[in-house]
């Protein structure tokens, strides 16, 4: 019996060639991080809710998903603590380049023509900018030119309404969520068993100025590792931010290659 399974790691390489060869096969990778979310979520974060939300928007549009980059680019105080925290286990911006444009290469090869990257780590985001263009030139070179790549990191976009109904004094910035009422609100959805409210210290949000320095300032971020602090999170909350943002990559994906 042939497999339905949209995880192309869990296809034989012959069920893989027949899915390739079904009109307008779609290969999105979900790509993360190993990252310090604070004391009560764990390294994971990044890389679950990323495939996650790829898991579910694929099953939506009949796309495969390749396994995720569990490892992402260098953590930066001002937007994700940074990396001293042990457990931040970064890639160097080069190895994040290669990486995806060997991942690129190695679909585009094998007769992939529409592939989706979904990042859910802010500081990768252009660094696989960076491997996407690197391979285009590479399979332009050797003749493939109608291999098209969409790239999106799923969290950039929320709906003014979202905005209002979770943050109803105002959104404090994309880079004092991390850790905070977004991602644990998620991971309380997602994976309740891998978080622990108990945990949360009292501890005012960072305060950053708006630039970086080098060294990094350790001292700008709290100590626990969350940016700003997580209370009020909630799996109704995740629920709400998991479908918009389930929607959003499906349409996305979907719109652009269906
Ligand atoms: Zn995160
Ligand atoms: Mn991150």
């Amino acid at each position: 019996m042939m497999s339905n399974a949209s995880n192309i790691a869990d296809l034989t390489w012959v069920e893989y060639r027949h899915r390739l060869a079904e009109d307008d096969a779609i290969v999105m990778i979900p790509v993360g991080a190993l990252e310090q979310h604070g004391p009560h979520l764990p390294l994971s974060v990044d890389t679950l809710l990323t495939t996650e939300i790829t898991n579910r928007a694929a099953a939506r549009i009949g796309a495969l998903v390749a396994p995720p980059v569990a490892y992402g680019c260098r953590s930066q105080p001002r937007s994700s603590g940074g990396n001293h925290f042990p457990g931040t286990t970064s890639l160097e911006a080069g190895t994040m380049t290669a990486l995806i444009r060997d991942l690129i290469n190695g679909l585009a090869r094998h007769g992939v023509r529409q592939i989706a990257v979904i990042n859910g780590h802010l500081e990768n985001d252009a660094f696989l900018s960076e491997g996407i263009e690197r391979a285009m030139v590479e399979l332009h070179r050797d003749g493939l030119s109608d291999v098209k790549v969409l790239k999106m990191s799923y969290f950039e976009t929320i709906s003014p309404e979202t905005i209002d109904t979770i943050w109803p004094d105002g959104f404090p910035g994309l880079a004092l969520e991390h850790a905070a009422v977004m991602e644990t609100s998620m991971m309380l959805h997602v994976a309740p068993g891998l978080v622990h409210m108990d945990r949360l210290p009292d501890e005012a949000p960072a305060d950053i100025p708006p630039y970086d320095v080098y060294p990094p300032e350790t001292g700008w971020v709290p100590p626990s590792g969350g940016m700003s602090p997580a209370h009020s999170a909630t799996a109704q909350i995740g629920k709400t931010l998991i479908d918009e943002f389930v929607t959003l990559v499906a349409e996305s994906v979907g719109g652009e290659f269906r």
